[in-house]
């Protein structure tokens, strides 16, 4: 039982890259349900109006009247939105089409910025998770802004590919100003490398530079570009309980331990 555990503030990591089809959502889905078979408590806040992250949960559309949209605008507590997915210890904030709007509608609210970290403050006294992953639309608009100022650690991924590094520059100085001006506790949590093609010098190539870019802030796990990976979507299911033993779902466990060890690190510094 989820609320029976003792309460501890929850990490919330967003992530984000303004860029599409990096590999965001399947990050999500599966960093998610890599942590909670490591026995973490977690929570997955869909923000795309697209709804993939839902949708990889095997959420059906019927199930997600309080959404992230309820959510934002103050409709609906995290509590009220939030349902069960079918791992254990994992719930879901699902996004439905609504959200869409919410980039223009949130224009004129007060305290634009804020509203995700508002509804995020109300919850923490009552939350049953240790951890919250936010998974990001492909901007950096004003949804995108609510996940940065909501979030203690951002996580990015990056696809292996020849134009990985491009708008990656924008993205960091987005993050130096929500820091500055709407967040000064904003950390990186790092940068991970998805798609990664070992038969591909291109790969080899990128990811040598990002790291020669990023250093130690790029984890030394790199996600492989493989099928089953992107199959388990369509079955509604992350690619852990999908297919356990591939080699998309052993990396995704991989990336959790090392994510939950840098978080102890981090702690420990703090
Ligand atoms: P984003 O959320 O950044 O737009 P997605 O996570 O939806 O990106 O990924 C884009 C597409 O690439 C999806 O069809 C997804 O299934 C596929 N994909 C993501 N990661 C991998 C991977 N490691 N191997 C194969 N396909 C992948
Ligand atoms: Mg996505």
């Amino acid at each position: 039982d989820l609320a029976s555990s003792a309460v501890v503030a929850p990490r919330i990591l967003a992530i984000v890259n303004q860029k599409g089809g990096v590999g965001k959502t399947t990050t999500a889905v599966n960093l998610a349900t890599a942590m909670a078979a490591c026995r973490k408590r977690v929570l997955v806040i869909d923000l795309d109006p697209q709804g993939n992250a839902s949708t990889g949960f095997g959420i059906p559309r019927k199930a997600r009247e309080a959404d992230s949209y309820a959510v934002l605008i103050g409709e609906a507590s995290i509590a009220e939105a939030a349902i069960e997915t079918a791992v254990p210890g994992l719930e879901i904030v699902p996004a439905s089409p609504d959200l869409s709007g919410a980039e223009i509608e949130l224009v004129a609210m007060e305290h634009r910025e804020f509203r995700l970290r508002e509804a995020v403050v109300r919850h923490v006294a009552a939350s049953p998770y240790d951890y919250i992953l936010i998974d990001c639309p492909p901007s950096l608009g004003l949804l995108t802004l609510n996940a940065l100022v909501a979030a203690d650690a951002v996580l990015v991924p990056l696809q292996c590919e020849f134009y990985a590094l491009e708008g990656l520059s924008q993205l960091i100085r987005t993050v130096e100003r929500v820091r500055k001006a709407l967040n000064p506790s904003l950390e990186i949590q790092g940068v991970v490398l998805t798609m990664f093609d070992r038969r591909n010098n291109l790969s080899e190539q990128v990811a040598a530079d990002v790291r020669g870019h990023f250093g130690d802030v790029v984890y030394r796990t790199v996600i492989p570009r493989n099928v089953r990976i992107s199959e388990a979507p369509s079955y509604g299911k992350p690619v852990i309980v999908y297919d356990t033993g591939c080699t998309g779902a052993r990396a995704y466990l991989d990336l959790a331990r090392e994510v939950l060890r840098r978080e102890q690190s981090l702690a420990d510094a703090a």
